[in-house]
């Protein structure tokens, strides 16, 4: 049986012509895709718009990693992402187990090529023991031993036994799946505008269609500040922050042991590189970090300097087919924690600004947007994520 449509959703009435919902959903990335599951599962009649265009969910390493992410300053996003990571398995669970979205458990090894790359890390690791974050130091041969195929300048590794990784399209697919199932509509059309009436967001249109809907969830990842119709002093501060990253798989016909088993990450002359393996033997090489706006063009000397820097870590990866080359944008903020929570327009409701994260993050955004979409205050680890930080923030500059 349908469960009971939250409480607080009021039906706005359809304009002529329109279909009319309770909740509209702009977005069907991983964010997107997690709150319409979440709404739909708790009665919400839901329909999820998405242009079709590029996402970063797909682009992304799947790295699940609050201890090699952990930055200094970032603390509200840290302990999130440590909730995060420690009800992943639950939130696998719900989305079919780990034959539908295969999680790897080995850990991520952190790793130097030169001493003042090692001493770099040791400066961030001195930081991450403060936060009680566990990570263990390796010798160069238990390294050695755990991953034979790195290069002989890698010495020893910080191996953070807790930071996991995922196979992110499997998670989009998934969440698609779910939400589907839990009654989710999706329509892939033009790109959405919010409709707004006496000050009230009201729906979206999509070309000539409209949904009307009580509530419209802004998901629309590094496109959310640009989305049409929102006013300004609604949009969320994302700026995209766009990433090369490489798909590189075995050889046809090649077969032999995986070049890695545990995600590593490596300085290589100041320059950071990630390798994330899948159980299929694709590996995962990312990424540059750059501010270019909404410009997703791939760049040769980025997939060179990616290239480059993954071999001197791992030479083998010189026998693997390139397999993908693409690029993705992050949605990023000022803070580098994403923005979800009630806009300053009533009815709009942000979820965006997930940046680095978004995939390690997804399950639970979808659960407090659901929380608060339901009419529940933010939950303690949202406290200090929604909008009006930024706001805030201005008035006391
Ligand atoms: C190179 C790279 C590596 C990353 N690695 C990791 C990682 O290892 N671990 C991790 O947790 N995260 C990682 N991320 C971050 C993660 O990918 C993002 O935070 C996450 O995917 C954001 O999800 P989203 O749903 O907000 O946005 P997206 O996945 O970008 O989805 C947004 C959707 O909205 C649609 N859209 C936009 N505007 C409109 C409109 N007006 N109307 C209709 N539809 C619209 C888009 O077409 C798209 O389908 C990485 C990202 C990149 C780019």
């Amino acid at each position: 049986m349908r469960p009971h449509r939250p409480s607080n959703l009021l039906r706005v009435m359809p304009a002529k012509g329109a279909t009319a919902v309770d909740v509209v959903v702009i977005g069907a990335g991983v964010i997107g895709l997690s709150c319409a599951w979440r709404l739909a599962q708790q009665g919400a009649e839901v329909t999820v718009v998405d242009d079709g265009g590029p996402a970063a969910s797909d682009v992304a390493a799947g790295m699940l990693a609050p201890v090699t992410e952990a930055a200094f300053g970032e603390e509200p996003l840290l302990r999130l992402a440590c909730h995060a990571v420690a009800t992943y398995p639950s939130y696998v669970d719900e989305l079919g187990g780990s034959e539908v979205v295969p999680v790897r458990h080995e850990g991520t090894l952190s790793v130097g090529l030169t001493a003042d790359d090692r001493a770099e890390l040791a400066r961030l690791t001195t930081y991450r023991d403060g936060l009680g974050l566990r990570t263990e130091q390796l010798t160069r041969r238990d390294t050695r031993e755990r991953e034979p195929f790195l290069a002989a300048s890698v010495g020893g590794a910080l191996l953070a036994a807790d930071d996991l990784s995922v196979d992110n399209r499997a998670v989009r697919a998934a969440l698609r799946a779910q939400a589907r199932a839990a009654g989710a509509e999706m329509l892939t059309g033009g790109p959405a505008r919010l409709q707004v009436d006496a000050g009230r967001a009201v729906g979206v249109a999509v070309g000539v269609d409209e949904v009307r809907a009580d509530v419209v969830v802004l998901a629309a990842g590094a496109r959310s500040s640009v989305v049409d119709g929102v006013p300004e002093h609604a949009l969320p501060p994302v700026v995209p922050v766009k990433g090369h990253v490489l798909r590189l798989r075995p050889q046809p016909g090649r077969h032999g042991p995986p070049a890695l088993t545990h995600t590593v990450r490596a300085l290589v002359h100041g320059r950071e590189v990630y390798l994330v393996p899948r159980a299929d033997g694709e590996l995962v090489v990312g990424a540059t970090v750059e501010h270019q706006g909404l410009d997703d063009t791939v760049v040769v000397a980025a997939v060179r300097g990616l290239l480059r820097d993954a071999h001197e870590v791992l030479p083998i990866v010189d026998e693997l087919a390139l397999a993908e080359v693409s690029t993705g944008l992050r949605p990023g903020t000022p803070d580098n924690a994403p923005v979800v929570g009630w806009s300053a327009v009533p009815g709009l409701f942000v979820a965006t600004g997930h940046y680095r994260n978004g995939i390690l993050l997804s399950g639970v955004t979808g659960e407090e947007v659901a929380r608060q979409v339901a009419g529940h205050p933010p939950s303690a680890l949202w406290q200090q994520l929604g909008p009006r930080r930024f706001t805030l923030q201005e008035a006391h500059a």
